[in-house]
């Protein structure tokens, strides 16, 4: 997959090519997205507290709207991961209740302490298959790994994305009515697809 920036002027305005930018397809429909952004180095501060980390990544947070190109197949792309990530969280969280009670059904019970590992331990591998999941959701996404006043770049987007909107600058560039050209430094960077 690759890299793309994008300028503030062509998501407000916008100019990105009808290319689905999951799968390079033609795209079908526009997805709003509202993306944010904070630099990583902000959960550093972690360590010095939690609420000092929010309060940093609140302030420095930089937020950009883009409508997305995309085709039918992927324009619930950011929403399912959503969805996906809160059904299996609802579920882990049921199942935590659950274990809570029983564990309190069965406190003065000869089979206590089977119970308490049994539960525990499944709660523990629940709590790790839903991270892992959720790694993967992320792994997978088109998100942004910078946002400024003035562009965004995002990855995980497709290289038929990227060289359709290199097509579209370019034929705006040898438009001579076109006022001046965005020159925008642009980067691009083929790795392996993930999906
Ligand atoms: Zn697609």
């Amino acid at each position: 997959m690759a890299k793309v920036t994008l300028t503030e002027y062509e998501c407000r305005k916008n100019l990105l090519p009808d290319v689905c930018m999951k799968c390079g397809e033609p795209a079908d429909t526009r997805v709003k997205r509202n993306f944010s952004w904070y630099p990583p180095w902000v959960m550093v501060l972690v360590l010095a507290g939690v609420l000092v980390a929010a309060i940093v990544a609140l302030i420095l947070t930089k937020k950009m709207s883009v409508r997305a190109p995309m085709c039918d197949l992927h324009k619930d792309h950011w929403s399912k991961r959503t969805m996906w990530t809160l059904i299996t969280f609802g579920i882990l969280a049921v199942l935590g209740i659950g274990g809570i009670v029983i564990l309190g059904a069965v406190e003065n019970g000869p089979n206590k302490d089977s119970f308490t590992g049994l539960i525990c331990g499944g709660g523990v591998f629940g709590l790790l298959a839903w991270l892992i999941l959720v790694v993967i959701f992320q792994s997978t996404m088109i998100k942004p790994t910078l946002i400024t006043d003035k562009k965004i770049t995002l990855v995980k987007v497709h290289p038929e994305f990227v060289r359709a909107l290199e097509d579209d600058r370019a034929a705006d560039e040898d438009d001579d009515d076109q006022p001046p050209p965005r020159k925008k430094k642009f980067d691009r960077r083929d790795d392996d697809d993930d999906e």
